[in-house]
């Protein structure tokens, strides 16, 4: 089977379970289709194609409002008319769903960090996605505590996860309601070669 009949058969699959197969599912299903959805959380998560958080989480259809990109980024608030798709999906998740929880999850052996760590420039729109980061980056650096590449990667793709939260918060809507305490913002990280799911944690300044 080629890639595109594996996607066509997992339709199917999916159709025979979700739309008559399995009760329970179909039930739940036809539910979200005609009373519309109301996920709790907006999840930030990146593209790569090992760590679906519906897979990782084992979600349910309707339970996560989900934005994929580059190394999980969220890039500051900016109202300068241009086409910002995170931010986008931000603003309809927290004004127009109202989901109690903004979580970023990153996860290791990262590409997009990579990219931001390696000095090139990476194609036309990887390079100035990233750079979003670039704090991380720069206080990885500075950091004598890691010797080697990955190490630096390592806590690269964590440092970036920290600057998201705060990015997070330079959305005025974000922040009203995380001030009023409406609203939890988490960042999480998948230690995928570990099986690993860690949570930063505010007093420690470390993730757990
Ligand atoms: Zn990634």
């Amino acid at each position: 089977m080629n890639s595109i009949e594996k996607l066509k058969k997992g339709f199917a699959d999916f159709k025979n379970s979700y739309y008559g197969g399995d009760f329970k599912k179909s039930a739940e299903y036809a539910k979200l289709i005609t009373e519309g959805q109301q996920p709790k959380t907006l999840m930030i998560a990146c593209s790569d194609s090992r760590v679906s958080p519906e897979i990782t989480f084992n979600s349910n259809p309707g339970d996560i409002f989900m934005v994929r990109n580059i190394a999980n980024i969220v890039p500051p608030y900016d109202n300068d008319g241009h086409k910002h798709g995170t931010s986008a999906a931000i603003e309809f998740a927290v004004n127009y769903l109202g989901v109690e929880n903004i979580i970023v999850k990153g996860h290791a052996n990262c590409g997009g960090i990579a990219a931001l760590m390696k000095d090139v420039s990476t194609g036309d729109f990887i390079s100035p996605w990233v750079s979003v980061s670039a704090r991380a980056k720069e206080e990885v650096l500075k950091n004598s505590e890691f010797s080697t590449d990955e190490e630096r990667r390592t806590a690269c793709e964590k440092a970036s996860i920290l600057v998201s939260l705060e990015n997070l918060l330079t959305f005025p809507f974000v922040r009203k309601k995380y001030v009023r305490g409406e609203i939890k913002i988490l960042g999480w990280y998948f230690d995928m070669p570990k099986g690993l799911l860690l949570e930063y944690n505010n007093e420690t300044g470390r993730f757990q």
